[in-house]
């Protein structure tokens, strides 16, 4: 049987804590592999050699640092399908969209590529009488990441490639469920020219992670996950007088217009509805029509396109539309749901439950599933479901939509669909939800914008990647200097002014 341990200070180090996780191929159920879960020891030692190496790759000059992500992105593109392979094996994706893991963590590499722009500071000459005033970023010293499972590839990315190329050294903690693409982009960092030390990947559990939230020396935590380990994390990181962000679970929903060119607004719901198995905290999993002949339009239509979508291991080639679910718990748990939809009286117009892919008896495969007349007060509208269900909440009007979306306890991603300009300007206005597509169902910002959800999205003040995660990983240091050649005033007992 594999083993993963973990990768610190540049090499592979076995587990010692006697602790360990199965790691499912989810196609077959077979357990491929099991991963160390790391004792607080362990810990420890990763955060003394990141402790060690930081200084050096701080002093290092930011031109240099960003020629490292330089080559990162060049090693992703040479070893892109060994990554996706890895990724696919482990997460159950279809290869195409594990490449598509890769590429949007690839894109935040390479905006950190502008590393020596990113952390130019101010200048304001002759503030006063021979002052001058400028400001510097400074990285923050050791920061850590806990990245959850459904994207291996991108968010640790979007943690490890700004704080790196800031000056910063990283502890990531992965998810245990698959962890084998993580230690491969710690080990391409290093093929890359980063010095040993500055990236560790540590794996485990909940005892890892408390081991981050109360360490000394860990000085900033960025964290993706549920909402209710990221509450969790937010409090106790701050708690331990950590800089903190989490970002959280989801229930985007998409709002469809009787303007709405229809069909592409069903091809949108398609792909982003049951795209990664609704594996995505950017998932539409609620599909909003406004009024009763627009509900009736799009479920005719949606009907035979749920139940034609090719769901199969990612070996079964590029069409394959979604693979199986990522563990035999997260099957019971999103199949429950369904249940549970039924028992509250939503209609079930497409039912997955009893989907088996054959040859694949015991993989964790779920069919597509599609309800219709789901209302407000049911646990399959309140809650994140994380599976290929679709929740059809028809609207009586524009304000009876937009108030459902606003009213919900989550604000990671929405959607409009229209033609109608001036709705889809007040939408965007209005809302109270961190992205916004119009006549785009997943609007990811690109990797220059910053990514974060509001509400019970997202904790803390900063987005991910973007700006604000240069802002996230360094301090602000402003330093005023006076040289008085010529100037005596003698000693100044009231507050400096500009009076
Ligand atoms: P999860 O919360 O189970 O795990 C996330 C991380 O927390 C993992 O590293 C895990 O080991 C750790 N963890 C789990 N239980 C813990 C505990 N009790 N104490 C301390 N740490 C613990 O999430 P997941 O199932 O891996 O990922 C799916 C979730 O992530 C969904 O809710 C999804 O919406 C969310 N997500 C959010 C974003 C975003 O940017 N908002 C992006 C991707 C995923």
């Amino acid at each position: 049987m594999k083993t993963i341990g973990h990768f610190i200070g540049g090499k592979h180090v076995e587990g010692t804590s006697g602790r360990a996780s199965d790691v499912y191929n989810p196609a077959t159920g077979e357990v491929q592999a099991q991963v160390a879960l790391a004792s607080k020891s362990e810990l420890d030692a990763a955060i003394e050699n990141a402790k060690a190496a930081q200084p050096a790759w701080a002093a290092t000059n930011p031109q240099r640092r960003a020629r490292v992500m330089m080559r990162f992105v060049d090693l992703l593109h040479r070893d892109m399908d060994k990554l996706a392979e890895a990724l696919s094996k482990e997460h159950g994706k279809t290869f195409p969209d594990a490449k598509g893991d890769v590429i949007r963590g690839l894109e935040v590499a390479e905006f950190c590529i502008g590393a020596p722009h990113l952390l130019k500071g101010e200048f304001t000459e002759g503030a006063g009488p021979g002052i001058d005033i400028h400001s510097v970023r400074q990285p923050l010293g050791v920061v850590a990441g806990i990245t959850p499972f459904n994207f291996p590839a991108m968010i640790p990315m979007w943690k490890f490639c700004p704080a790196i190329a800031c000056g910063n050294a990283f502890i990531l903690k992965p998810s245990e469920r698959d962890p084998s693409v993580p230690i491969m982009l710690a080990e391409l960092m290093i093929e890359a020219g980063l010095p040993e030390g500055i990236l560790n990947v540590v794996n485990g559990d909940k005892e890892a992670v408390d081991g981050i939230l109360d360490h000394p020396d860990i000085e900033a935590v960025g964290f993706v996950g549920s909402t209710p380990i990221a509450e969790y994390v937010y409090t106790r990181g701050c708690a331990a007088g950590k800089r903190v962000q989490c970002f959280g679970g989801a229930k985007n929903h998409m709002i469809i217009m009787p303007d709405a060119d229809m069909d592409q607004a069903v091809d949108a719901l398609i792909g982003a509805g049951y795209g990664a198995a609704g594996e995505r905290c950017m998932a539409v999993s609620v599909a909003v029509p406004v009024g009763e002949e627009t509900a009736d339009r799009l479920v005719e239509k949606l009907i035979p396109r749920v139940e034609n979508l090719k769901i199969a291991p990612y070996t079964a080639g590029d069409d394959v539309d979604f693979g199986p679910l990522v563990t035999k718990e997260a099957h019971a748990r999103v199949k429950g749901y369904v249940d549970a939809g039924v028992k509250e009286g939503a209609e079930l117009v497409v039912d997955g439950r009893n989907f088996s892919m054959q040859g694949y008896e015991d993989g964790f495969f779920m069919g597509a599933c599609l309800f219709d007349k789901v209302t407000r007060d049911m646990s399959i509208y309140k809650e994140e479901i994380f599976g290929p269900v679709l929740s059809v909440v028809r609207a009586k009007d524009y304000e009876d939509g937009l108030d459902l979306a606003m009213s919900h306890e989550y604000g990671n991603g929405v959607a409009i669909f229209t033609r109608d300009g001036d709705a889809a300007r007040d939408f965007s206005a209005r809302i109270n939800i961190g992205m916004v597509g119009v006549n785009v169902p997943i609007p990811v910002p690109l990797a220059y914008y910053t990514f974060g959800g509001w509400k019970r999205s997202g904790f803390g003040d900063l987005n991910q990647h973007g700006p604000d995660a240069f802002r996230f990983y360094t301090r602000t240091k402003t330093i005023t200097s006076r040289w008085p050649s010529g100037i005596k005033e003698g000693a100044e007992f009231v507050i400096p002014t500009m009076s």
